[in-house]
């Protein structure tokens, strides 16, 4: 499985003793969120915990990150799992914390799922499995889609036309066909009041 892969920002274990260095040993680690806020929380308590989290750059937020997990074993890393799960916080650590989800966000952004080219922008919602139709907008414009965005995109033309791409399960356009017709157009956009 792919995961998104950030760093290394900075190179570890650098220190006066060792002047010369004699190799670079590149080491990965697979980290859930859960590790890797904790490990964020653990630098930053050792490091400063009287820095802002909201002023630390992505740079710094990923140094910490890292020069925690080089450092620490992952026993100590769990054990800062435990506490954050235990949960007992005054208010000003809870802010604290606060911040550094923040900070981990900006510095470890989830990473964005690609969908099929008939998901309109501001549509968040997912696709409901590989594009099997093209939704056709003029006779020589369209796009492919899954059946989901598919549907909410016809539903949103005027004159749209659906045809099933050649390995597309039976029956794809027609369930689209008949799904575009229960769905408003841009039904992803809230409505406001007496609409
Ligand atoms: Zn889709």
């Amino acid at each position: 499985m792919s995961l998104p892969t950030f760093g290394p920002t900075g190179l570890q274990n650098v220190h006066d003793d060792a002047p010369h260095g004699y190799a670079v040993v590149r080491l990965d680690y697979r980290v859930s969120r859960d590790e890797l806020f904790a490990a964020l929380v653990l630098g930053f308590t050792e490091t400063d915990p009287d820095r802002d989290p909201a002023l630390m750059t992505v740079e710094e937020v990923r140094g910490e990150v890292e020069s925690t997990l080089a450092g620490h074993s992952f026993t100590e890393v769990w054990r800062v799992i435990e506490q954050l799960r235990d949960g007992s916080f005054s208010p000003w650590q809870a802010d604290r914390l606060e911040g550094l989800r923040q900070a981990m966000g900006r510095a470890y952004p989830v990473a964005s799922v690609p969908r099929c080219p008939a998901a309109h922008p501001e549509d968040p919602t997912p696709c409901d499995g590989p594009p099997v139709v093209t939704v056709l907008v003029t006779n020589t414009t369209g796009a492919n889609g899954c059946e989901h965005h598919a549907a909410r995109m016809l539903a949103s033309l005027e004159g749209g036309r659906v045809y099933a791409l050649p390995d597309a399960p039976a029956g794809a356009a027609i369930r689209v066909f008949k799904a575009a017709a229960t769905i408003r157009p841009f039904v992803w956009v809230e409505r406001g009041e007496g609409q």
